[in-house]
């Protein structure tokens, strides 16, 4: 038998889950599948910086308070390991009561899938989607077919062949884990360009959440080395300034590569989430770009009747609307990780003098900072 929706949602990660509950209310029949069972926890202990934009937007899904306790980022530092040349942002400067959150992903998707279950949206777990149409039946989910006026893919970007793609492998892995230092955080993140790779420390609970990106094998050396050994390499790599590194836990490894759908819509179906792009973490803008495709397909989705889901329209209002916001997301990521990750001397020379300026005109700095925050509409 085939089951019918209006809109069928693919992946039940935070995207996908944040897009449906962007629904709830709206009288729209959603159905989320979700390929992960029921009763898994999910154990990804990956850091996210949530900017002040995601706070706004999970604040209007109601969802905000039950994410606590998120830590706040109240300043960031931004250097060059080996140069001179900073940037320093404050949420003071920017008039925003903190630049972002860190809260981790297990935690991220739990408080979702909570919210979920209590909000009574139709969900089902164990279902591996197996393909994707524009034309009804929409989906294949454990030989069973579902029509929907539309569906919309927010898998991860799990599922070949959906949309055409673009991708590039840094060779890079980030490498994350939980720091203890002997000095507190006092809510400053840091952002440290090596030659390899970008280190962040991300100010979470009573340390930092740590996202150190360097080459593959080096990455994997680390995971592996003895907790002290670790500690030195790491106090080597980023220096003093957030004082002597004690502990070190819950240590994981993620490789990293850019892709990126090139048609993010068609009639029938919208892809979002990194089903639509996946950056590299400097910088945190993968989710909080995810969120806003889901944020802003809702919000054209809700003063669209149910029989044109599927249209031409909200094809291209959601490529219209998400076009500025992606590919600046992809760009700046990509370009900083081009730009920073070599020891060419003349560059790192220009770099400097790049972060000095920067840092040293408030309109330029103040430019940057409500990008990330917001977006490239902020
Ligand atoms: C080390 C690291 C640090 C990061 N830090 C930040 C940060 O600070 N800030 C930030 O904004 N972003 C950050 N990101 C990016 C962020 O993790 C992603 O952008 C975000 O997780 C994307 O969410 P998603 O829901 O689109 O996809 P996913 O999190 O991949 O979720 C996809 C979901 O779809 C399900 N699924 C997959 N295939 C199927 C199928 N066939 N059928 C049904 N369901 C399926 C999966 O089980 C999963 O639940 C970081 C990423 C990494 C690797």
């Amino acid at each position: 038998m085939t089951h019918h929706a209006d809109i069928v949602v693919v992946g039940g990660g935070p995207v996908g889950a944040a897009f449906a509950l962007a629904l709830h209310a709206s009288g729209i029949a959603v159905t989320m599948l979700e390929s992960r069972e029921r009763k898994t926890v999910v154990a990804d202990a990956r850091p996210l910086a949530l900017s002040h934009g995601s706070r706004l937007i999970f604040e209007r899904l109601g969802i905000w308070d039950l994410l606590a306790p998120a830590t706040a980022i109240t300043r960031v530092h931004v250097s060059q390991r080996g140069s001179f040349g900073r940037v320093e942002m404050t949420a003071e400067n920017e008039q925003v009561p903190a630049l972002g959150y860190v809260i981790d992903y297990a935690h991220l998707s739990a408080t979702l899938s909570q919210a979920i279950t209590v909000r009574g949206l139709s969900v089902e777990y164990g279902a591996n989607v197996t393909a994707v149409r524009a034309q009804q039946p929409a989906v294949e989910c454990n030989e069973r077919k579902l029509d929907a006026q539309l569906v919309v893919v927010a898998d991860g970007g799990l599922i070949d062949g959906l949309a055409p793609q673009k991708s590039i492998d840094y060779h890079q892995t980030a490498l994350t884990g939980f720091v203890q230092t002997d000095i507190p955080h006092r809510y400053t993140a840091y952002e440290r360009f090596t030659s390899d790779g970008p280190l962040a420390l991300l100010p979470s609970n009573g340390g930092y959440a740590l996202v150190w990106t360097t080459r593959a094998e080096r990455a994997e050396q680390l995971y592996e080395s003895a907790p002290r050994e670790f500690l030195v390499a790491l106090q080597k790599e980023f220096g003093a300034r957030a004082g002597t590194f004690t502990g070190v836990a819950q240590r994981a490894c993620y490789p990293l590569m850019l892709r990126y759908a090139t048609h993010i819509a068609r009639p029938g179906v919208v892809v979002i989430g990194n089903a639509a792009q996946s950056l590299h973490p400097v910088a945190g803008q993968g989710f909080n770009l995810g969120l806003r495709d889901a944020w802003e397909l809702a919000r054209s989705i809700c003063t669209t009747p149910v029989q044109e889901l599927g249209s031409v329209a909200v094809a291209n209002a959601q490529r219209a609307r998400r076009r500025m916001d992606r590919y600046a997301g992809i760009a700046v990521t990509h370009g900083l990780v081009q730009l920073f990750s070599n020891d060419f001397f003349p560059l790192r020379v220009a770099r400097g003098i790049g972060t000095t300026f920067t840092g040293c005109v408030p309109p330029l700095r103040d430019f940057f900072a409500r990008r990330m925050i917001f977006g490239m509409r902020g």
